[in-house]
């Protein structure tokens, strides 16, 4: 874990001053640290029963995708808003940095399913809590919320935690 914890590098005062910006773009060039972290989130989220994995756009695609791959499971994408050609079910959140909205097309999602969260990072846990209530929408189960990197000092986990959702992160940063 600790080869994991130093792929990641730390860009300071991004996207604003005072911010320590957690960055996986060295994670990602790394092949050992990409594959172990793909790895651990798949067997977790093959232990969560899932039937499905979605992730948030944009860096919840690169790990959602490989670890549904991994899982032997399809992949679900939660987009920002306005990207999908077809109706969609949609959310508001807040977001560390500001306010956004989740878009799902619901038709890769079938009543009952159990889908697993996949994301690169889990801060305030707004947007993990959105995307969870997106699925929830589409009379589905949250089994696991499977993220690389935690900000325990932000709450999100906790929150996640306390609304029900199972939570699993590789490495934190305090
Ligand atoms: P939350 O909604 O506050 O939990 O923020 C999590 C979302 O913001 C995730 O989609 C992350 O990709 C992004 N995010 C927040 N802080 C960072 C960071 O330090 N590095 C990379 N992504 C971040």
């Amino acid at each position: 874990m600790e080869q994991l914890r130093a792929s990641i590098r730390t860009v300071p005062d991004f996207p604003k001053p005072g911010i320590q910006f957690r960055d996986i773009t060295t994670l990602l060039a790394d092949p050992a640290a990409l594959s172990t972290s793909v790895s651990l989130l798949a067997d977790h989220v093959r232990a969560s029963g899932a039937d499905a994995v979605a992730g948030m756009e944009a860096r919840g695609f690169i790990f959602g995708a490989a670890v549904a791959i991994r899982a032997g499971l399809g992949f679900v994408p939660i987009r920002k808003p306005g990207k999908l050609p077809v109706e969609t079910v949609g959310v508001e959140y807040d977001l560390e940095y500001g306010t956004d909205r989740l878009e799902l097309d619901p038709s890769g999602l079938r009543d009952g399913m159990r889908v697993a969260l996949v994301d690169d990072l889990i801060a305030t846990g707004g947007t993990a809590l959105a995307a969870a209530k997106l699925v929830q929408q589409c009379s589905c189960e949250v089994s696991t919320a499977a993220f690389v990197i935690d900000l325990p000092d932000l709450g999100g986990a906790d929150r996640l935690r306390g609304s029900g959702i199972d939570v699993k992160t590789l490495v934190s940063f305090e």
